[in-house]
């Protein structure tokens, strides 16, 4: 990928993409091509043709989907699976018809069974049933990352596939009811230290275990994969390591000061027991994670991106 590289980077205005987008930064490209959701609906062929032939990207990164945490994917599961594979399926095929000459699609963990062995393989897939409460999102991811294999064999494009784990970092959504389990607590401990609330409510048991990726690093994994794989197998990306929601509250409780009493809620789901990705594939072609979960929560607390999130609500 040459500095001056027509990159197109989908979903820029999203964790990952805004991540990608300062990544690519960092390392000197400077020919990226981004639109906002409003500026282009990827949904609409028609529109994403016009797009295509305009700008002719030469790569592309597609991080344009729509995201959620477990009450949403549960809550909205038309719109998860409609618009999602409305989105890639456009832009995957016009990558084809226009001769893109990479494309890394971004899948994630929960496309993986529910009961799929520990750490998850990415042989896994499509052996088992999936957690329902994702369903219809994982379904959709699935169908990306066929449609990428299936370009490949038929098309002989170079798609290649990445399946993050639990993300956190600048840009996540801190939406109380919406958002992923990081961000939701971040935001829930974060007000009741502020505000003296006795107590903090966490859904579920606790007892899921989750992993955590910080997004920098999503993104430096990618950059990774686009400079140094062109293999039709999927990569997984994280860090090998998990925790339980119980301990990630007993954590955020430390780093945001908050001194009350915690209180698991059984009503809600606790989705799938345990997604802790196996990263050795990731870990041979040459890349490790670098921000502890710690670590890269105390950036999240000292950021603008928090202060602003927080404040504005
Ligand atoms: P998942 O990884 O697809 O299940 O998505 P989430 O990040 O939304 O949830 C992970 C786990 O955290 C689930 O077991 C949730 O029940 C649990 N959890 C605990 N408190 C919260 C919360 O406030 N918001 C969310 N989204 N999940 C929570």
């Amino acid at each position: 990928m040459e500095l001056n590289a027509r990159i197109y980077v989908a979903g820029h205005r999203g964790m990952v993409g805004a991540a990608l987008v300062r990544r690519l930064k960092q390392a000197g490209y400077f020919n990226l091509i981004t639109r906002s959701s409003q500026e282009l609906d990827l949904r609409d062929q028609g529109a994403v043709e016009d797009f295509f032939s305009l700008e002719n990207p030469e790569y592309v990164l597609l991080a344009a989907a729509k995201v959620g945490g477990i009450l949403a994917n549960n809550t909205y599961r038309a719109d998860f699976l409609y618009d999602n594979l409305m989105i890639q399926s456009n832009v995957l095929r016009e990558s084809q018809r226009r001769g893109v000459k990479k494309l890394l699609f971004l899948g994630s963990s929960c496309i993986y069974p529910k009961m799929a062995p520990q750490p998850i393989k990415e042989d896994y897939l499509l052996t088992g049933p999936l957690e329902p409460t994702n369903e219809p999102y994982a379904i959709a991811k699935i169908a990306g990352l066929k449609l990428c294999e299936a370009y490949r064999e038929q098309y002989d494009c170079n798609f290649i596939t990445a399946m993050p784990t639990n993300l956190y970092g600048p840009g996540d959504n801190y939406h109380p009811q919406n958002s992923h389990v990081l961000p939701a607590l971040l935001r829930r401990f974060a007000e009741a230290q502020a505000l003296g609330h006795p107590r903090v409510v966490v859904w579920g048991t606790g007892t899921p275990r989750r992993e955590f990726l910080h997004v920098d690093d999503l993104a430096d994994a990618c950059l990774h994969l686009m400079l140094h794989y062109n293999e039709v197998a999927p990569v997984n990306i994280g860090t090998g390591r998990d925790i339980s929601i119980q301990e990630l509250a007993e954590l955020v409780t430390e780093l945001t000061g908050y001194l009350g009493e915690t209180v698991f809620d059984f009503s809600h789901p606790d989705g799938t027991p345990r997604k802790l990705l196996d990263v050795s594939r990731l870990h041979a072609l040459g890349w490790q994670h670098s921000i502890g979960l710690r670590e890269g929560i105390e950036a999240v607390l000292q950021s603008e991106d928090w202060r602003r999130a927080t404040s504005a609500s």
